[in-house]
């Protein structure tokens, strides 16, 4: 199986809920190993360029409020199929869908509170992660 490298947010409502341990925890738990983490605040023209997929979407501006609202953790995640293991681990978008056991559905208040984000893909991994890290704060890589 391939070692592959996921870009995972602790969104604001879990910054704010003081979970950022039990929700790393869970990756550590299922061998996704941290390579990268820092916490940060974005301005809301951050948020738009991380989010410019969604720009047309009617959520994208109570999305974009919401991440910019305060202090997020955003780590790299590496190991084997980490980016489709890391949804898996964080369960559907919808709280109310999630399956047991997964984070959204234990701690996600809402659809667009849900805790966690997660790439969808290698390729948008790769692109999230240049967005928000330099080659040289990745410390911790098998690769
Ligand atoms: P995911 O985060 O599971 O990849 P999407 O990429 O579809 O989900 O959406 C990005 C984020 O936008 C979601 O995690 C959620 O915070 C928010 N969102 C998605 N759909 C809605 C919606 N219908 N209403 C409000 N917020 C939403
Ligand atoms: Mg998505």
């Amino acid at each position: 199986m391939a070692i592959e490298k996921t870009l995972s947010i602790i969104k604001p409502d879990g910054v704010r809920r003081n979970i950022v341990g039990k929700i790393l925890g869970r990756f550590e738990e299922n061998n996704l190993n941290i390579v990268a983490t820092k916490m940060i605040h974005m301005t809301i023209s951050e948020a738009e360029g991380f989010y410019a997929v969604h720009s047309d979407r009617p959520f994208f501006g109570e999305l974009t409020r919401f991440m910019s609202s305060g202090p997020v953790l955003v780590s790299i995640l590496e190991g084997e199929n980490s980016v489709s293991q890391h949804r898996e681990i964080m369960g559907s978008t919808n709280p109310a869908e999630a399956k047991e056991g997964t984070i959204r559905r234990e701690y996600a208040e809402s659809l667009g509170e849900n805790t966690v984000h997660g790439s969808d893909s290698v390729e948008n991994a790769a692109v999230e992660i240049a967005y928000f890290f330099s080659k040289t704060e990745i410390v911790n890589s098998a690769s």
